[in-house]
């Protein structure tokens, strides 16, 4: 047996806890100041769904998939994204009737079978946002100033935010055609990728990684130029509305998303200096997506942030803030007959919120100590013969190591008291 996490995996353990704690406690407070709220969707579903809803001559589909069969023969998928599970979700429990625009935001594992790197996982974790009912442009606005205002409130202030219109159905139709005629003569010089996304699905060309499909497809026409009546107008309020908001972005012609459902507004945000995996988050409008997915014709737009990224992040750039959980009060007993009115105390002090801890591994007292120190406490109760006889315990402050004898009545406040003036 192979005593090894599967590549692509990795266990997070404490102290690292406390750092992606601290980082999905900002998610989450920043989403619901927004107005958004929770969504817990399966960790697998339907292998439809995703190939629907992401799109058979997507990467994602047609390569990283992690697809199994059930006992009873069914396809299942481990999720590689959470939008068209949202979509799945909001349509079987008919959301779409109630109250909208639906506004939701999720935390968890995703999975695509990718080559492992730094900041690329076959497990990796994604926040992200979804709000479904509305076409209205200013809530793309609200969508890109919530994932700013994530980066912000971690500390992350130099970023680079992408920005572009894929247009609707309608004169994407048009721009495809006219896209299909300017890479026609130069097909052959393309990569073998761009030779299938050109017979598939032509506007991924332009966001291909290799330099030589960039130069051979130069001067290519741009999406913006073909935007219609309407497309232009919600692409351009977008814009003011985010340049009102003091929000920093580019347009930028390669930002595409090559899918039908896909409509308007995308983006994407990067943070240089974290790596080869710059991109912490992407997004934008599917106002196609629903319906695909087999509900009613309702708008929709959202993002996903990649949380091993983030974290990465703020550990190079942002001083890697930490909320590691610290012990309070620890409890030293200097003889084995006194664990029973230890663990008792223990039990008082926790019931009251305090933080307390004592030992478990029959160390001596001066190791008792120096273990309380490593645990952090700021304050330590000794349990001895005295104390015992006489009935009190002594309450020592670990920085000046003064002492003083505490009632067993008066235990509790005095420790509280000592904690919250320390
Ligand atoms: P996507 O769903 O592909 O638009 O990705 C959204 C965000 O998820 C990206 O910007 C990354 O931050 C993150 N992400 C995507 N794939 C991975 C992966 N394999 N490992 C770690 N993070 C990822």
């Amino acid at each position: 047996m192979q005593i090894k996490a599967p590549r692509g995996t990795y266990d997070i353990l404490p102290p690292d806890t406390g750092k992606w704690q601290h980082v999905e406690a900002i998610l989450k407070e920043t989403a619901e100041n927004f107005g958004y709220r929770e969504i817990r969707t399966p960790i697998f579903e339907h292998t439809e769904l995703f190939e629907r809803g992401v799109g058979t001559s997507t990467d994602i589909v047609t390569k990283e998939m992690y697809t199994f069969r059930d006992k009873s023969s069914r396809s299942l998928t481990l999720r590689p994204e959470n939008t068209a599970s949202c979509a799945r979700a909001l349509i079987e429990h008919s959301i779409y009737s109630g109250i909208l625009p639906a506004k939701w935001y999720y935390i968890g594992p995703m999975f695509r079978y990718d080559r492992p790197q730094t900041g690329r996982y076959r497990q990796f974790h994604q926040f992200g946002v979804e709000a479904f009912g509305s076409n209205n442009p200013y809530l793309d606005a609200e969508v890109i100033i919530l994932l700013v205002e994530v980066l912000k409130r971690l500390g992350l202030n130099d970023y680079e935010l992408h920005i572009n219109s894929v247009a609707c159905p309608r004169c994407r139709e048009v721009y495809r055609k006219k896209l299909v005629e300017h890479i026609a003569p130069v097909k052959d010089k393309l990569c073998s990728d761009c030779q299938t996304r050109y017979e598939q699905n032509p506007l991924r060309v332009l966001d291909c990684k290799e330099d030589a499909c960039h130069r051979a497809i130069a001067g290519y026409p741009t999406l913006f130029e073909h935007l219609c009546h309407d497309c232009a107008r919600h692409y351009a309020t977008v814009k003011e509305a985010l340049k009102a908001s003091h929000i920093v972005f580019q347009h930028d012609d390669n930002l595409v998303r090559g899918l039908d459902y896909y409509t308007n507004t995308a983006f994407e945000i990067h943070i240089p200096g974290i790596g080869a995996q710059s991109a912490v988050g992407g997004g934008g409008r599917y106002n196609g997506l629903v319906a695909e997915c087999g509900g009613p014709d309702l708008p929709g737009i959202g993002f996903a942030m990649g949380i091993e990224r983030l974290l990465l992040a703020v550990d190079t750039l942002a001083g890697g803030e930490a909320n590691e959980s610290k012990t309070d009060v620890f409890i030293s007993i200097m003889n084995d007959a006194y664990e029973q009115q230890a663990l008792e105390l223990l039990t008082r002090l926790r019931l009251a919120g305090i933080r307390a801890e004592k030992d478990y591994m029959g160390r001596s007292g001066r190791a008792q100590m120096k273990y309380a120190d490593k645990l952090g406490a700021r304050l330590a109760i000794i349990i001895g013969e005295e104390e015992i006889a006489k009935g009190f315990y002594t309450l020592r402050d670990m920085r000046g190591k003064e002492q003083a004898k505490i009632g067993g009545q008066d235990i509790i406040n005095s420790v509280k008291h000592r904690l919250a003036t320390a």
